[in-house]
């Protein structure tokens, strides 16, 4: 160690030289203050040894006058001094002198205050270096740092906020950019924490101001969220995309039945509240068939897609035409004086298909048959509206085809599962406690092993026999049976996983749930208690919920979502693509889990769809959500997931949905507690 001496004893001078040598330092004597201060400020030394009475400067004004330069605590200042009074030590002090050193020397004692000397420089080069990386941690910091005092006068901005300044016209020491500035305005006046975005060469960053510092700065930080926003733009592409996939018929374009549903009931409510009739048609190609098989599937595709815009080109626009399935097709008409209306329109399309089949070259000529009730002359009930229709349709053909007519009545004898019925029978059900649920495990894509158990009502009606949850559970949403239905399956379904847990098998349970029981004001409490009957975790219990658009724009919603999240249950987007998904939701709520939509799994062969999946899965990943593929039949779509790296599936290749003895069975086969929720 190199260490500057200060003694204008010639004698103390070189025995403390000596001692320091044989002590293995480096000691560079000199004769006065002036001297030991001119040459400390060339080259500084760790420690400074200084006599305390010497002509010039003392050593008190030495170490004051090396405490000035910057490094001020760089250096270890030992005082060599022979008085010993308390107030020359005080004296001592206040100059920041380090140690004493008696007058005079022993080397021991030397030795002794120099390792001292050493461990406290060793100290304070720690403190200083991690005070340095401290120091560098906003400079470097990739994202946009900065302190803006009251008038949002930039009072520091670290690297990359000064390039995003530069850019902006401003910086260090000016006043914030407009919106920077706003943001600030709203903090200080009123508590509000506000966000902005700003693009800077093509990056977006959203920014936050902090609480206030000390009521006269603030600090503000940008995050870049340039690849959320490419993301969120893809996906609304996408949504889009799906859609039209799930809401259209792929060969005619024309819209499919889960738009006409929402349609019918559009059209009902407009119906009601202007006391209107419309008109639901049944249309069937009567050769279908023969053109068909005759001429094969091609031609039996373009004659479809010939039909559907041929009578497409007959309707309003108000009006409406989708494919049902097959050759059928429907109709809704609107805005109808009276069911007379409905005769000339069948007139029109009866002939406009002649005409364009005519032109074709099919070989054949083509017509259609059409059964069609009305709104409410035949009722208000939209499915019995589509049996009656279907029935009309039925006498039409039987009538010879090629013509048309209107429901008159159901043959006499035959058993109708109207909506009406059906609904008095599943009161009944709830009521009675009759539900049955059953447990469809969810799996380790790659081991196959299970990983949580999906929830299923089921119910078998003495009359109706089984019933499936599609047909019933927008019967229960609709009339107010849900919430009643949707306790009791999750009654039994966490007394199931209490059972499963009690017999080493840790899963996690998967309870779907509808928006009407999401709205319900007790709905976080009723959820918890009943975990807690259990003597379950939240974390034991997943909620699957499907998104409408209605969904995340209700605050009883997101906020009951919310809190359970907060809580610790998981939840989970059910049926993403099936043509509701946003990605909006997916941000702003926290969700664990996202479930790939059965019909997009179904149809991953098809390029357009395999696309789809990959972004979403993509995209979902990046979320840092999990992601399972539902209804998964074949091996081959198996691979197609587990290629794109989606981690669980779920479907009859690995399961059916269980009832209470088929689960126990199917549990058995694995290892004890590998069915643990992950
Ligand atoms: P979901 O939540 O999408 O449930 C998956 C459906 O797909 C189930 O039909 C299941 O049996 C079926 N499934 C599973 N794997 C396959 C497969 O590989 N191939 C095919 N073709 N189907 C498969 P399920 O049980 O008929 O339920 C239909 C829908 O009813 C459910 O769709 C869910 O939205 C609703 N649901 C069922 N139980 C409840 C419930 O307790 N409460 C509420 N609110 N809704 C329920
Ligand atoms: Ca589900
Ligand atoms: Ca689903």
């Amino acid at each position: 160690m190199k260490i500057l001496l200060a003694e204008d004893d010639l004698v103390s001078g070189a025995i403390l030289r000596a001692h320091l040598t044989k002590l293995g330092h480096e000691p560079i004597l000199v004769k006065d203050g002036a001297e030991a201060l001119r040459l400390f400020r060339i080259a500084p030394t760790q420690v400074v040894i200084s006599d305390w009475l010497m002509p010039g400067l003392t050593g008190l004004e030495l170490c004051r006058a090396i405490r000035q330069l910057p490094l001020r605590n760089y250096t270890y200042f030992i005082l060599q001094t022979s008085r010993t009074s308390d107030d020359s030590q005080q004296e001592a002090m206040d100059a920041e002198v380090d140690d004493f050193l008696p007058k005079p020397v022993k080397r021991n004692e030397l030795a002794h205050r120099i390792r001292v000397a050493e461990r406290m420089i060793r100290q304070r080069g720690e403190a200083m270096r991690q005070i340095s990386r401290l120091a560098r941690f906003p400079e470097d910091n990739p994202n946009p740092v900065l302190q803006l005092n009251l008038d949002a006068t930039v009072l520091y901005a670290n690297a990359a906020a000064q390039r995003c300044l530069a850019v902006l016209h401003c910086e260090v020491g000016r006043s914030a950019p407009p919106r920077l500035k706003w943001l600030v305005k709203q903090l200080f006046e009123s508590g509000s924490h506000q966000e902005v975005e700003l693009t800077v060469e093509q990056r977006v960053y959203s920014f936050t101001a902090t609480s206030i510092v000390d009521q006269s700065s603030t600090y503000v930080y940008g995050h870049d969220v340039t690849e959320r926003k490419r993301a969120e733009r893809e996906i609304v592409q996408l949504k889009d995309e799906a859609i039209k996939l799930a809401l259209h018929d792929q060969l005619t374009g024309l819209p499919n039945r889960v738009q006409l549903a929402t349609r019918l009931e559009q059209a009902r409510a407009h119906a009601r509240r202007h006391r209107q009739r419309f008109a639901l048609l049944m249309v069937d190609i009567d050769n279908f068939k023969s053109v068909n098989d005759g001429l094969g599937h091609e031609a039996g595709d373009r004659l479809l897609q010939l039909v559907a815009c041929t009578l497409q080109a007959q309707l309003r626009t108000t009006d409406m035409i989708c494919r049902w399935g097959g050759d059928e097709l429907v109709i809704l008409l609107t805005e109808l004086t009276g069911c007379a209306d409905v005769v000339p329109i069948c007139e029109r399309l009866s002939r406009s298909i002649g005409a364009a089949v005519a032109r074709q070259d099919f070989h054949t000529t083509v017509t259609i048959s059409i059964g069609y009730a009305c709104y409410p002359d035949q009722g208000e009930d939209l499915e019995l509206l589509m049996q009656q229709a279907d029935q009309a349709l039925y006498d039409a053909k039987g009538a010879g085809r090629n013509c048309w007519r209107a429901f008159t009545q159901f043959p006499a004898g035959e058993i109708r599962k109207s909506a009406g019925e059906l609904f008095f029978r599943l009161s009944n059900a709830v009521r009675e406690d009759l539900l049955a649920v059953h447990y469809q495990p969810v799996v380790d894509a790659i081991t196959g092993l299970p990983r949580s158990l999906e929830a299923l009502v089921r119910w078998e009606d003495a009359e109706f026999g089984k019933v499936s949850p599609d047909q019933f559970i927008p019967l229960a949403e609709e009339k107010g049976l849900i919430v009643a239905l949707g306790r009791q399956v999750l009654t039994k379904s966490l007394r199931a996983a209490r059972h499963c847990r009690n017999h080493g098998w840790p899963v996690l349970m998967a309870v779907n749930l509808s928006r009407r029981e999401l709205i319900q004001p007790d709905f976080c409490e009723e959820i918890m208690k009943r975990i807690e009957t259990e003597g379950l975790a939240p974390e034991h219990l997943m909620l699957e919920v499907t998104e409408r658009e209605a969904f995340i724009q209700d605050p009883h919603c997101r906020r009951n979502l919310e809190m359970l999240a907060t809580c610790g249950v998981r939840l989970s987007l059910d049926d993403f693509g099936a043509g509701f998904s946003s990605f909006e939701v997916l941000t702003e709520l926290s969700f664990h889990q996202l479930k790939l939509n059965m019909g997009l799994v179904r149809r991953s062969e098809q390029s357009r769809c395999a696309r789809i999946i990959e972004a979403v899965v993509e995209l979902g990943q990046k979320l840092g959500l999990e992601i399972v593929g539902e209804g998964v039949e074949t091996q081959t779509q198996r691979e197609f997931l587990t290629g794109l790296g989606v981690g669980k599936l779920q479907g009859y290749l690995f399961s059916r949905p269980l009832d209470d003895e088929g689960l126990a069975g199917y549990l058995a086969q694995f290892p004890r507690s590998c069915a643990a929720a992950a």
